[in-house]
């Protein structure tokens, strides 16, 4: 006998896993459980959190740099382009996808099953710095909202985007489209965000959430899996039992799709090697003096490509809608 797992009460054969912050390199050790039933793993004492998301941890999404805003041309590619990827016709539109087909490759994949028109209500949890909002405001949208727990005071994006301080909790308003991406699996209450989640959505709407899921990675690298990443994220869910666990609130789930990455590989093979993410060996596109040979990452981005087709990557987008 175990603690029970908080989502689905087992207490028989839960497994207690240690393992180290290493996004940081700070190497303080946590410790999760995973449930011997439904999977799910889960972050036995969460820490004060605010020390584990330092100013870089928000300054990752810098806003300043978005590629399809730093010239003049480009932003009247993405506000043609928009148009004909949200369905809407467009001969300018097909026109500028057909000779800059890179333009596309700027929208965000996970946006396009949906239909979505340019004043659909726009919700981004734990946005951050508000990177993506401000990426699809350049794609015509014009009706988006952000908010996140960390950010210490209202910001406004180059465009005017507003950014609230609040959590899922917090939020106001009625939205067609509430999306998390890589929120969820740091919130301490799923259940509740949830419950919050549905309150936002607008009838007809979608909840779009992108999290990191147990799968091939977890086998594979155990305690050195990337996305463990102790102690922010409290929550990994399997496929499966988040697709039950949204179902027994209240959802349906129209659509999972996996959007893993070679991170999987070489951030895991990373933590194995005793390199943190922030360490100047560190892979990063276009970093010098990188562990792994060019060979190897393609190879690991094939393989990751591989898994999400066999719906076994390491993370994975749901979507879902009021049952
Ligand atoms: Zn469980």
């Amino acid at each position: 006998m175990t603690e029970p797992c908080r989502i689905c009460r087992n207490t028989e054969h839960n497994r207690i896993i240690k393992t180290r912050e290493m996004m940081f390199g700070q190497r303080e050790e946590f410790a999760y459980l995973e449930c011997g039933n439904c999977g799910t793993i889960q972050l036995l004492e969460v820490p004060k959190l605010d020390a584990y998301y330092p100013p870089e941890y928000l300054s990752m999404g810098s806003i300043d740099d978005i590629d399809i805003a730093v010239t003049a041309s480009r932003r009247l590619a993405a506000r043609f382009a928009g148009r004909r990827l949200r369905g809407e016709h467009s001969l300018i539109g097909k026109s500028v996808l057909a000779l800059k087909p890179w333009v596309a490759d700027h929208y965000p994949p996970s946006l396009r099953r949906l239909d979505l028109k340019a004043n659909s209500r726009i919700l981004d949890v734990g946005c951050g710095t508000g990177r993506l909002l401000e990426t699809l405001h350049y794609f015509g949208f014009k009706n988006l909202s952000g908010a996140d727990a960390f950010v210490c005071h209202e910001i406004s994006t180059p465009s005017g985007i507003k950014i609230k301080p609040q959590t899922v909790a917090e939020i106001e308003g009625e939205y067609d489209i509430v999306m998390l991406h890589h929120v969820f699996e740091h919130l301490p209450d799923p259940k509740a965000a949830l419950s919050d989640i549905k309150r936002l959505l607008a009838p007809g709407g979608t909840a779009l959430i992108r999290m990191p899921v147990a799968a091939f990675a977890w086998e594979e690298y155990g305690t050195h899996w990337v996305q463990l990443d102790p102690p922010r994220h409290l929550f990994i869910f399997r496929e499966k039992t988040f697709v039950e666990f949204a179902k027994s609130l209240g959802f349906t789930v129209s659509a999972v799709e996996y959007d893993s990455t070679a991170m999987q590989f070489w951030g895991s093979e990373q933590y194995r090697r005793d390199i943190p993410l922030n360490d100047p060996r560190s892979h990063d596109y276009g970093r010098e003096g990188t562990v792994f040979s060019p060979e190897q990452i393609r190879e690991w981005e094939a393989a990751a490509k591989k898994l999400n087709e066999e719906k076994r990557g390491d993370q994975a987008c749901f979507y879902l809608q009021k049952a």
